[in-house]
């Protein structure tokens, strides 16, 4: 049987990862991270290991060339190497975003935003998987990535990521409700963290903040989004679909009224999901400007299951129909 690129390449991402996780006792997740950056430098970066793991982990990599390999096949062997890893020690809601979102993020932020280069932000950004997934779709433009995650090891494996598919992506290792020393940006993509934010000092800076008790993150992180959109920017944030169903649901829909227009609900086939309470769509905004303008009807879609491809056609078609007449 033949070998596929990917397999070939998560073999040689899950080997080492695992020899580095059994000699340095750490973790799988921080061992890819750690074999991901000898493969990019090229060299055995950690110390004190014993000579057989050096030759263990030199025959390896010997057989790795980093040049041989598309940008998307990098990416899907590190994202399954960071799969297994996730199982073994990552909470629910820093989870990768599936790759069918991403290809479809990335489809659509090709279709709405036209300027080139594209600045283009995650604040939740994670193993950098969806951010990768859609900077790969945009091939005849040039994007200026950057990504923010509270979470250290995460950014880490972003980074290790983005220099494999030789991504010049700027990494911020923070919280993303906080300041953010970047400028405004043409677009957001984001699977937003969904659950409270302890901090309520923080949050009493935002105009969603909760009235009482902790407030809600993923609305923080819509308000975040669009004060570092550009005006006419655009952003494609996954949401929990039960987004303006919650108590805090009229101050959301008065603070989205205000600032941009609703462009787009994508709701996402229920088979992704374990159980209906976390079912997620896809919302795309535009921030208000002297350029952007409220679309004669928002795009509503239920999205089929993405693995029926000629269901997909037709909803791209009917995405494609609906761009033609409203942008
Ligand atoms: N798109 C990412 C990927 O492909 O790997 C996954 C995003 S995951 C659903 C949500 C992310 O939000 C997690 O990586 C988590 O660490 C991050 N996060 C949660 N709260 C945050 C905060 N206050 N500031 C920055 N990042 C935060």
């Amino acid at each position: 049987m033949k070998i596929s690129p990917v397999e070939d390449l998560f073999s040689i991402f899950n080997e080492t990862a695992a020899i580095l996780q059994e000699e340095l006792s750490i973790t799988y997740l921080e061992a890819l991270a750690e074999t991901g950056e000898n493969l990019f430098q090229q060299s055995i970066l950690q110390e004190g290991l014993s000579e057989l793991t050096v030759k263990r982990l030199k025959k390896s990599y010997d057989s790795f060339q980093l040049s041989k390999y598309p940008k998307e096949e990098i990416r899907k062997s590190f994202q399954l190497a960071a799969l297994k890893g996730m199982k073994e020690s990552v909470q629910p809601n820093h989870q990768m975003t599936p790759d069918t979102v991403g290809m479809l993020i990335g489809y659509l932020v090709s279709k709405f935003v036209d300027s080139s280069p594209i600045r283009l932000l995650d604040p939740a950004v994670g193993t950098g998987n969806l951010l990768t997934t859609v900077i790969n779709q945009q091939t005849n433009k040039t994007v200026e990535g950057i990504g923010v995650d509270i979470d250290d090891l995460l950014v880490k494996l972003a980074y290790v990521n983005a220099n494999l598919q030789e991504h010049p992506l700027q990494l911020f290792n923070q919280d993303s409700l906080e300041a953010l020393f970047i400028d405004p940006v043409d677009a957001i993509v984001s699977d937003l963290p969904v659950g409270y934010y302890p901090n309520d000092a923080g949050a009493s800076q935002y105009k969603l903040k909760s009235d009482e008790g902790h407030s809600y993150a993923h609305h923080l992180f819509i308000e975040q989004s669009v004060n570092y959109s550009k005006d006419g920017g655009y952003l494609f944030l996954v949401i929990p679909n039960g987004l303006f169903e919650s108590k805090e649901a009229p101050k959301l829909h008065e603070y989205l009224q205000e600032h941009v227009y609703i462009q787009a609900i994508l709701q996402l086939p229920s088979t992704m999901f374990r159980n209906k309470d976390s079912m997620k769509s896809i919302l795309i905004l535009q921030k208000k400007g002297a350029e952007a303008k409220q679309p004669k009807q928002v795009l509503l879609v239920n999205l089929p299951s993405l693995s029926i491809a000629t269901e997909v056609d037709k909803i791209l078609r009917k995405i494609d129909q609906w761009i033609v007449e409203n942008k």
